[in-house]
């Protein structure tokens, strides 16, 4: 037999993006995210954040979290599920950044994001204080901080108790 060209069997049709994008949508700590699943360097462009553009004040009116600001005047409405940056979780130490460039909100990469790494970028001080704040924020580098504070604070407490059994 001759060799097989590079053409894949249509295996899995079931999954709805694309090969030549480098991520897929998966589960994250908070639903889901969008995951890396080819190395996407640092500087290039991962998705492009879509939607409606709407004027900022009829914006303010919707009761969605997937808005984002474009300027002073116009904001696009992100809740389409077409939009897959979407689900690009916030994140206190990202791995990518939203840029906006005449009005196209462009998601690319600040550092090298590995397969399997989850892509994510700072939402900003606004969206933070609004949907974040009150329950505390889950990124993984919040957590990280959770875990450290938490253990030095168990530490502590052994070392006082410890004291206090020899007296
Ligand atoms: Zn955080």
């Amino acid at each position: 037999m001759s060799k097989t060209s590079s053409s894949k069997t249509s295996s899995s049709s079931k999954t709805t993006s694309t090969s030549r994008r480098p991520f897929r949508i998966g589960r994250a700590k908070t639903g889901l995210g969008l995951f890396a699943t080819k190395l996407i360097r640092k500087g290039s462009f991962i998705v492009r954040y879509i939607g409606r553009m709407l004027p900022n004040k009829i914006a303010d009116e919707l009761d969605t979290k997937y808005l984002f600001e474009v300027n002073a005047r116009w904001t696009v409405d992100g809740s389409s599920r077409k939009n897959v940056a979407r689900y690009v979780n916030h994140s206190c130490r990202p791995n990518a950044e939203a840029d906006v460039k005449k009005r196209k909100i462009l998601i690319s990469a600040i550092k090298t994001i590995h397969p399997g790494d989850e892509i994510t970028y700072n939402y900003g001080r606004d969206y933070f204080n609004a949907f974040i704040k009150d329950h505390g924020c889950r990124c993984a580098a919040c957590h990280q901080k959770k875990l450290v504070m938490r253990s030095t604070r168990r530490r502590s407490r052994k070392r006082k108790s410890r004291k206090g059994r020899k007296r």
